[in-house]
């Protein structure tokens, strides 16, 4: 059987002659594997929180973004695989474009797949996604700690739908989702208005 191309649908939804944003490479991935939580100024703002697993950027839209409380629970809703590279992508995709408008990397790191089945034996994490529970642990330059992301709703009548909440215990997290228009980004220093005044003038 053909390996899947799991990057068909990110291909597929952009014109790589009109916006900015990657293509991938093919490059190999480090040893730990990758995170991060991008800003979105599209037509509605939104977090992209983007988890590294195997080739991809498995990925889910989350309106308010990661809380650093417990006690919030975000609604995250999957979204096509991204490339590895996309963890870099800080820019404009031109309006009218899929997902047109402005986007910073307002964190970004490595993290530990955490996942357990009731025995206590570390179970693949694709697979423990796929079976629709994943917990792991963020090592970033703003989030830090144990999370969690859950389905609770299948994509068969409707919208999958995820929660993306912050685990209890250990070291407490001071670093929730920001305003959006305030954040800034840990790449470059830069808000969103700024990523496009720069883009604009450039
Ligand atoms: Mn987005």
């Amino acid at each position: 059987m053909a390996e899947r191309d799991r990057l068909r649908d990110y291909r597929g939804k952009r014109d790589f002659d009109r916006t900015g944003e990657p293509r991938e490479s093919g490059e190999p991935a480090g040893d730990r594997p990758r995170f991060v939580v991008q800003i979105h100024d599209a037509s509605t703002m939104h977090f992209d929180f983007r988890l590294q697993v195997d080739d991809v950027l498995k990925s889910w839209s989350v309106p308010k973004g990661p809380s650093a409380d417990p006690k919030d629970k975000r609604l995250a809703v999957p979204t096509e695989d991204h490339p590895l590279e996309y963890e870099e992508f800080e820019g404009v995709i031109p309006r009218g474009e899929y997902g047109g408008g402005t986007v910073i990397v307002w964190d970004h790191g490595t993290y530990e797949p955490l996942s357990h089945d009731r025995k206590g034996r570390s179970v693949d994490f694709a697979e423990s996604l796929e079976r629709g529970h994943a917990t792991f642990r963020l090592s970033g330059s703003k989030l830090h700690g144990e999370y969690a992301l859950t389905r609770f709703r299948s994509g068969d009548d409707g919208e999958e739908a995820w929660l993306l909440v912050k685990r209890t215990g250990g070291r407490a997290g001071t670093h929730g989702a920001p305003d959006p228009r305030r954040a800034r980004s840990a790449r470059s220093g830069r808000t969103l208005a700024q990523v496009a005044s720069d883009a604009a003038g450039e």
